[in-house]
Formats: C-alpha cells, sequence, structure tokens
C-alpha cells in the first residue's frame, strides 16, 4: 500500500512538471525547434534566411548552432526583421549580412549535394574562435546569436533611417552602435544597457 501511494505521488509529480515545462517554456525555444536549421534557404520572418544567421563569412561555411544559439538567433532575428521591414517598406536596397552569430567555439557546417547544412568533423575551423579571428571583442554579443552587422556604406542609408526612427529600436528593444565606430554597416544587438542620460533621439545609440 505504502509503495503504491509513493508510485502515485512520483507520477503526479512527473505530471505537474511536464506540464510547467511546457507551459513556461521560453517562446523562443519553442519556436527555434520548429526550424529547419539544415535548409540555408528556408525563410524566417519576411526578411531573413536560415542561412544569413549560421554563416561565417570569412571562413566561407556555416556554423551549426546548439540550442541556446538557436534560441537567440530566432529571438533575436524576429526583432531586427521588424526594424528592416520598416526600412525595406519604402527602400529597395538589398539586405547583406556581414557579421551575425560569431561563435567562438565553431561547429562547422557545409553543404551537402541536396542544399542541405550537414556536419563536417574534418573541417579544419572546427573548436576555432570566429569571433577573435574577425577582431571581435570579448563578451560581444555576437558570440551568442544576439548581434548582427548589415552592410551600409555610401550615404548610410539604413543608419540614417534607423536614426530617424528611434522609437522602432524602442518598441523592438534593440540597440544600435554609433554611426561613427560602424563607419560601414549598421551593427544592431539585444543588449542590455541604461537609456538615462542618452541625448534626444539617440536614447538607443551605444558608443562600444
Ligand atoms: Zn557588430
Amino acid at each position: 500500500m505504502y509503495m503504491k501511494k509513493v508510485i502515485l505521488g512520483l507520477i503526479i509529480i512527473f505530471l505537474i512538471n511536464d506540464l510547467y515545462t511546457q507551459e513556461y517554456e521560453d517562446y523562443y525555444t519553442r519556436v527555434a525547434r520548429h526550424i529547419d536549421w539544415t535548409n540555408p534557404n528556408e525563410n524566417y520572418g519576411m526578411i531573413f534566411k536560415i542561412g544569413d544567421l549560421i554563416y561565417l563569412r570569412e571562413w566561407g561555411i556555416y556554423h551549426i548552432p546548439n540550442d541556446t544559439e538557436k534560441r537567440n538567433l530566432a529571438y533575436f532575428a524576429d526583432r531586427v526583421s521588424h526594424v528592416i521591414s520598416f526600412y525595406k517598406y519604402n527602400n529597395l536596397t538589398p539586405i547583406v549580412i556581414s557579421s551575425w552569430i560569431r561563435p567562438t567555439s565553431v561547429n562547422a557546417g557545409k553543404l551537402n549535394s541536396l542544399g542541405r547544412i550537414v556536419k563536417d568533423p574534418s573541417n579544419k575551423y572546427n573548436g576555432m574562435d570566429y569571433n577573435a579571428f574577425v577582431g571581435g571583442k570579448a563578451g560581444s554579443l555576437h558570440i551568442t546569436g544576439l548581434a548582427v552587422d548589415i552592410i551600409d556604406t555610401g550615404t548610410r542609408p539604413l543608419t540614417n533611417f534607423i536614426l530617424s526612427r528611434q522609437d522602432i529600436l524602442e518598441s523592438c528593444q534593440l540597440w544600435m552602435e554609433d554611426e561613427t565606430s560602424a563607419t560601414t554597416w549598421v551593427h544592431l544587438d539585444a543588449g542590455e544597457r541604461s537609456s538615462v542620460g542618452r541625448p534626444k533621439g539617440r536614447e538607443r545609440v551605444f558608443k562600444p
């Protein structure tokens, strides 16, 4: 009788635990689980493709993300898509990513004959620090997938657009690096900083 009660108790604990996990699982963890990360051409929202988020341009390879990185990428790309969708509304300039995730320990992926990203165990970049290679700072938000660099040269159309629409950065909870240090690109990230004391209209612009 005693054992039956113990077993029944355990079953109830497991059920409650399962319900709790399902209910409180982070939204983007769930979103990330439903993305086909092996297909670089799969769209994620209106702007980006999965390949954009995980391509390591300087090395010409993909990074196969872990679960935390997938969650970060899904979360952050959603917010960046929102900003860019306002920009794209009246602007045909193509969006070119120069750098998104920059892992400190690369998990190399290559394209197979079907165009799918598969593990590439013999790749020389496995385990190497891509962030350090491209000159990224230690602790950069690029490392975990929470920052992106978008090419923006010449008259800086994207930079100027974002500077004119701080409200979008505010609503998306994103930050832009000051245009005098990000000179030919727009760096956006999901950092946690205080906007107190920053100049009006530049409340979500930071200097590194
Ligand atoms: Zn950056």
